[in-house]
């Protein structure tokens, strides 16, 4: 059965170098690469940031030995677009055919993309050369307003503000459309004009929002980014659908990205903040969108009851008793009379008070990261982070 559905996942979506951090872990690290799978299976790449390395694995996991087709769509040559393509092992493998899409930059002149390939994978950079892309590759060069067909999905290209140059993609397939326009400064009136004809209509709009407004408005002018403030109006003059925050600036922690959205949020409902492993679902009932399994920590089976709060999707504030029956923990403080050695194993058991029966015992395998003998010597300070156990039969999210 064939169904009249688009499926975009976002592989990275952080702006500028990858990040580390761990209070960017939530949103992710790896830099701009989405991957649209179009209703009849074609496939694109938007971007080559380092998220391509996971869309690689992933592949690897998921697909048979028969060679994959993909067209890759090039926004422009910033490190943070490309640095994921020599980590992307289907380039290397000769059952493979890829078509890649960007512009002539001025300053490489023709066979501009071929040109930065053979650099990036040049001495003494990178161990292999080009040379060793066994991969079937065909290269267009295309600029601002060009529009093409592949497989029944329309491809319009628009040209951004941003330094060097940079193209935005809008993809109109039959499920729905989507409008990829990443590193963009507004402020110019012919490309804000432009950009809002660009994205008219579309289903989705993924919309560079690095910096706050306030930064746009001072210290980050002429940086080449935009704010979410400037999707909202974007995404409200244009009627996109849906609105996608993306290209999050390296030094913005979690907690600053949930403000943009909450902010963004306040003016235009259906915001979403891009996030490492999160879907978008395009079908004739709208976008759904999923976010991949993020409660890794090992979790246990438990029943109990809680109060909940919060907010609705239509708006509205609620309260409500619920029952909570798994929970997943990153670890604990104990204090030992024993020395546990550094990344030693531990077993936790942890009652629960009040509660007779075996269900309210949790009990955890973890590693000692911390240890430190506090004034009385007989009495030890001890970190440890839970561990997965052998045997992982915990539900998912
Ligand atoms: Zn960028
Ligand atoms: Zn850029």
């Amino acid at each position: 059965m064939t169904q009249n559905v688009a499926k975009l996942v976002f592989w990275g979506v952080r702006g500028s170098t990858p990040t580390l951090e761990r209070d960017t872990w939530r949103y992710g690290g790896n830099t701009p690469c989405l991957e649209l799978t179009a209703p009849g299976g074609s496939r694109f790449i938007l971007d080559c940031g380092t998220g391509l390395r996971m869309l690689g694995n992933n592949w690897a996991r998921s697909q048979s030995d028969f060679g994959v087709e993909a067209h890759v769509l090039v926004t422009h040559y910033h490190w943070d677009h490309i640095q994921g393509i020599p980590f992307f092992l289907p380039f290397f493998e000769s059952q493979n055919r890829f078509h890649f899409y960007s512009f002539q930059s001025k300053f490489l002149g023709p066979d501009t993309f071929k040109k930065v390939l053979e650099s990036q994978l040049a001495s003494p950079y990178f161990p292999v050369d080009t040379t060793m892309m066994a991969s079937t590759r065909c290269f267009s060069e295309v600029t601002g307003g060009e529009k093409w067909e592949v497989d029944g999905t329309r491809i319009t290209a628009a040209w951004l503000n941003h330094p060097q140059g940079c193209l935005g993609y809008r993809l109109d397939t039959t499920a729905g459309s989507i409008v990829y326009a990443t590193d963009n400064e507004p402020g110019v009136p012919e490309f804000d004009k432009n950009l809002r004809q660009f994205a008219q209509g579309a289903d989705v709009l993924i919309y560079d929002a690095q910096y706050s407004p306030e930064q746009i408005a001072s210290t980050r002018r002429g940086w080449g980014h935009s704010s979410w403030l400037e999707g909202v109006k974007i995404a409200r003059e244009s009627k996109v659908r849906n609105l996608v925050l993306f290209h999050h600036n390296p030094d913005s922690s979690d907690n600053v990205v949930d403000g943009f959205l909450s902010a963004a949020r306040q003016e235009f409902p259906a915001t979403w903040a891009a996030a490492e492993g999160m879907s978008l679902t395009l079908n004739e009932r709208g976008v759904d969108v999923a976010l991949r399994e993020s409660r890794l920590a090992p979790r246990r089976r438990l029943r109990f009851n809680a109060v909940v709060s919060g907010q609705s999707e239509d708006g509205a504030l609620f309260e409500e008793k619920a029952t909570v029956r798994d929970l997943s923990l990153q670890g604990a403080y104990l204090i030992l009379e024993h020395r546990p050695k550094l990344q030693s194993e531990l077993r936790v058991v942890i009652e629960a008070a009040g509660e007779q029966s075996r269900s309210s015992l949790l009990s955890m395998r973890a590693t000692v990261i911390h240890c430190k003998t506090g004034r009385e010597n007989s009495q030890n300070g001890v970190g440890v982070v839970f561990i997965a156990e052998v045997d992982p039969a915990a539900p998912s999210d």
